[in-house]
C-alpha cells in the first residue's frame, strides 16, 4: 500500500509570526494522523523556523522551490545544500507557477530533480496541463512530455525517493476543481507512464498526488480514487483548522 502524503503549499505567504501561530495550533490538530505523510512548505524565509518547530512531530518541511547548483553567482537563489542544511528533506519541483509565471522549462525542471536526488532531497514533481492544452485533447501527452523530460536519465532506483503531482493549471487557485474522472484518468495514465518508462513495481509504489482548489469538503472523493495516493494544498492550507481538516480525511 501507498502511503498517503498530505502537503501543504503556502506559496507567498506567512511571515515568522504567522508561521508560528500556525504550526503551534496545527501540530496538536494532527498529532494522531500517523498513517499517512504531512508536509509543510513555507517560504524560503521561514524554513528555518518551521524545521525547528516541527522536529520531533509526524510534519515535515519541504521548500517551494531550489536552484539545482551547489553554490555560484545565482543572484536571489537557493542551493539543495542551504535547503538541507535547515533541516528540509522534500522540495517542490517544477510547480506550475515557476513554469508558467518564471518561464521555467522542461531542462530546468530536470536538473533540479536530478539536483535534489543527488543531494538527498525528495523532490515533487509537478506535471499539469494547461486549460488550452486540455481543450485540445493535448492533457496525456502534455504529461507525458514532462514527465519523460523531467526524469530522462534517472535510474529506476531512484525514483523511490520521488513523488509527482499532478496539478491541472486551470484548477489552480480557480475554485474550479477537476472532477474525479478526469483525476483518475489524469493519474491511471501517469502511473502507466512509470510502468513503461521503469516497470510496473515502480509504478506501483510511485505515488501520485492531485492539487488544484483540494478543499475539506472535496478531500474524501479524491482520497477514494484509485490512483491518488494524497493531496497538494494551496488556498485552503493556510488555515491551521481548514488544513487539519484536510489531513485528517476519511480513508
Ligand atoms: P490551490 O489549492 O490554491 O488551488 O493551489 C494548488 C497548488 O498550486 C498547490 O501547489
Amino acid at each position: 500500500a501507498r502511503r498517503p502524503v498530505v502537503a501543504a503549499n503556502w506559496k507567498m505567504h506567512k511571515s515568522l509570526g504567522e508561521t508560528r501561530d500556525f504550526l503551534r495550533a496545527f501540530l496538536p490538530m494532527v498529532a494522531g494522523a500517523r498513517d499517512r505523510e504531512i508536509l509543510v512548505a513555507p517560504p524560503f524565509t521561514a524554513l528555518a523556523l518551521a524545521a525547528e518547530l516541527v522536529r520531533g512531530s509526524n510534519v515535515a518541511i519541504a521548500a517551494q522551490n531550489m536552484h539545482p547548483e551547489e553554490k555560484g553567482a545565482f543572484t536571489g537563489e537557493v542551493s539543495p545544500i542551504m535547503l538541507s542544511d535547515l533541516g528540509v528533506r522534500w522540495v517542490i519541483v517544477g510547480h506550475s507557477e515557476r513554469r508558467h509565471v518564471f518561464g521555467e522549462g522542461d531542462d530546468f525542471v530536470a536538473a533540479k530533480v536530478r539536483s535534489a536526488l543527488d543531494h538527498g532531497l525528495r523532490p515533487i514533481l509537478c506535471i499539469g496541463e494547461t486549460l488550452e492544452e486540455r481543450d485540445a485533447g493535448a492533457t496525456l501527452s502534455v504529461l507525458e512530455r514532462q514527465l519523460a523530460a523531467a526524469l530522462a536519465g534517472i535510474p529506476g532506483p531512484d525514483l523511490a525517493g520521488l513523488v509527482v503531482a499532478y496539478e491541472p493549471v486551470w484548477a489552480i487557485g480557480t475554485g474550479r476543481t477537476a472532477t474525479t474522472a478526469q483525476v483518475q484518468e489524469a493519474h491511471r495514465s501517469v502511473r502507466e507512464w512509470f510502468a513503461g518508462a521503469f516497470d510496473s513495481s515502480i509504478a506501483g509504489e510511485i505515488r501520485i498526488l492531485y492539487g488544484g482548489s483540494v478543499k475539506p469538503g472535496n478531500v474524501d472523493a479524491l482520497m477514494a480514487l484509485d490512483d491518488v495516493d494524497g493531496v497538494l494544498v494551496g488556498g485552503a492550507s493556510l488555515e491551521a483548522d481548514s488544513f487539519s481538516r484536510i489531513v485528517n480525511f476519511r480513508p
